[in-house]
């Protein structure tokens, strides 16, 4: 019969592999790894210069709205000019209108270089777009590639779950909460080896806790050995267990 301590120790295996298994379903597999940095670089590199082309066309209608209200107030002022009795108050209406006339010449040149600017995002945006055709053709085909290998993957997963919940299933209650509580607890592990420390010469023999290094007392080796017993450390608590080669 197999004793507890194999069949935790079992357990956690398969909860690594299932968790290993499930992350890889939902990320994206090694052999992809390069070719999903480039294509997320590219992508990103687009998104740039859709954002440049568009900040410099919104200037641009910004500075044209701004021409268009300076005209106006030049109409206005030189509607103004017939209705003027002095000398002084004419002087001072050309004033208004020459700062106008040179507010529309700054804003014009304004409106000008952000039309060169949504050009040139526009052309690089084209270039880029051009460029990005091959890589995002061969990134599609390795995506399709990686969709048809996801089912034999899936399997795979589906079938460690349920060497979990058989495992699962054979632990008594008690263990398996205080199992699943430190599991949590120290994510993903809930048990730790004892490693076996010989000091040079090999004479003097120590074994600690694989996970904190906590010093293990040979007593505790004997017993879990020998019976199986479950045993925490006295440090992190964890349950401990030798492995087979230890
Ligand atoms: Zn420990």
């Amino acid at each position: 019969m197999t004793q507890p301590l194999q069949t935790i120790v079992a357990l956690q295996d398969a909860l690594r592999q299932l968790a290993q298994g499930e992350a890889r379903l939902s990320g994206i597999p090694d052999w992809m790894q390069e070719l999903h940095a480039q294509h997320a670089a590219r992508s990103a590199e687009i998104a740039a210069l859709e954002a440049q082309a568009e900040a410099a066309a919104k200037d641009r209608r910004a500075a044209e709205h701004q021409i268009e209200d300076a005209q106006e107030r030049l109409k206005h002022y030189q509607q103004q000019i017939s209705l003027v009795r002095t000398q002084r108050e004419y002087g001072a209406l050309l004033q208004e209108i020459d700062g106008v006339k040179a507010s529309v010449k700054s804003l014009e040149e304004q409106a000008f270089a952000a039309l060169e600017r949504a050009e040139k995002a526009q052309q690089q945006l084209t270039e880029a777009r051009e460029a990005f055709r091959e890589l995002d053709a061969r990134y599609a085909a390795e995506l399709e590639k990686w969709e048809a290998e996801k089912p034999a993957v899936r399997a795979d997963v589906d079938q460690v779950r349920g060497t979990v919940n058989d495992l699962r299933a054979r632990v008594p209650p008690p263990l398996l909460s205080r199992f699943n509580r430190l599991f949590e607890r120290y994510r993903g592990s809930a048990l730790a080896p004892i490693r076996k420390l010989v000091a040079r010469g090999g004479v003097m023999e120590s074994w600690s806790c694989g996970a904190c290094n906590y010093r293990v007392r040979p007593q505790v080796v004997v017993e879990i050995r020998t019976q199986g017993s479950l045993i925490e450390c006295d440090s992190c608590k964890r349950i401990l267990f030798v492995e087979e080669t230890t």
